[in-house]
Formats: C-alpha cells, sequence, structure tokens
C-alpha cells in the first residue's frame, strides 16, 4: 500500500515538484477559493474525506505555503480535526483571535504545522543536492515556486550559504 508520506517523498524529489499533485494523489480534495479576511486556507473533515481550501486571493508562493500548512494538518493531526463540515480555518499570514472557536486547534499545533509546512514546500536533501550542484538562491526559489527571501531563510536553516 503507497502511504502518504511515500507520496510526498516521490514528489519532494521530482524535478518539478508539484504539491497539488501529491495532495491530490493522496486522496485530498484541493481548491483554491477566495476566501474571507485573513483566512489563508481551511481544511475539512467529512468522515474520511478531506477537502483543502487556499485563499485564492494570495499570491502564488504564499498559496503554496498555505497548501502545505493544511497538509501538514492532514497528514500529522488530522484526528484532531472536526467533523461534519466545522472546518479548521487557518491564517498563518496574521494571527487575529476572531476565529470561531471550533475552528482552533491547540496553538501548538498551528505552530508545528507551520513548521512541518516548510519542510513539505521546502524539502531539506533535494534542495542541499541542488545547492551542491551550483544552483543560486534565485533558480532555487523558481524551483520550488518560492520567494528568494523565503528560500534564503530556508538555505540558512540548511546551513548552506544563499548566493
Ligand atoms: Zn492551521
Amino acid at each position: 500500500m503507497v502511504m502518504d508520506l511515500d507520496i510526498l517523498l516521490r514528489h519532494q524529489h521530482a524535478d518539478d515538484f508539484d504539491l497539488k499533485a501529491a495532495i491530490a494523489e493522496m486522496g485530498i480534495c484541493y481548491r483554491e477559493w477566495p476566501l474571507a479576511g485573513r483566512e489563508s486556507g481551511r481544511i475539512w473533515r467529512d468522515g474520511s474525506d478531506y477537502t483543502i481550501f487556499v485563499n485564492s486571493r494570495l499570491a502564488a508562493g504564499r498559496r503554496r505555503f498555505s497548501a502545505a500548512h493544511e497538509l501538514a494538518h492532514y497528514m500529522f493531526h488530522r484526528d484532531l480535526l472536526p467533523d461534519h463540515h466545522t472546518p479548521h480555518v487557518s491564517q498563518i499570514f496574521e494571527e487575529s483571535g476572531a476565529l470561531h472557536p471550533a475552528a482552533v486547534l491547540p496553538a501548538f499545533r498551528e505552530r508545528s504545522a507551520k513548521t512541518m509546512a516548510v519542510q513539505i514546500m521546502l524539502p531539506a536533501e533535494p534542495i542541499r543536492r541542488h545547492h551542491a550542484d551550483g544552483q543560486s538562491t534565485e533558480q532555487l526559489a523558481v524551483l520550488y515556486k518560492t520567494t528568494p527571501a523565503a528560500m534564503a531563510i530556508r538555505l540558512r536553516t540548511l546551513s548552506l550559504q544563499a548566493n
């Protein structure tokens, strides 16, 4: 049986890492939609069916980070998500206490989902390999569909030189 992590790792190591294809292969429905206010994304659980919504008003790099964040909720603590069409709402770019209580996961779950999202979206091993091959920070940013600034931060966390 192919597991979620097998699917993610295969896509992360592909020449063109297609995060949405990985999400689809895990059997999760993915949609981009103009969400309200500060929402970055949401994840719905309906029994064993899951849907990820990402705010279509966000720029492409932020949509990808938001998708990775919701995928982290799915991969690492989906059993904690409320069932029956009460979505978990995330706002990873701006904090606000205005979310309705059913949407809230404990703060440490949100933090762990953010950390995992970075590792999902900007995987260490393939980035190390491309960096060793001489790819610049800008080229790596294009390859992983993020901003050069975000890639530079990731390189620093991997103790690699941005160039
Ligand atoms: Zn969240």
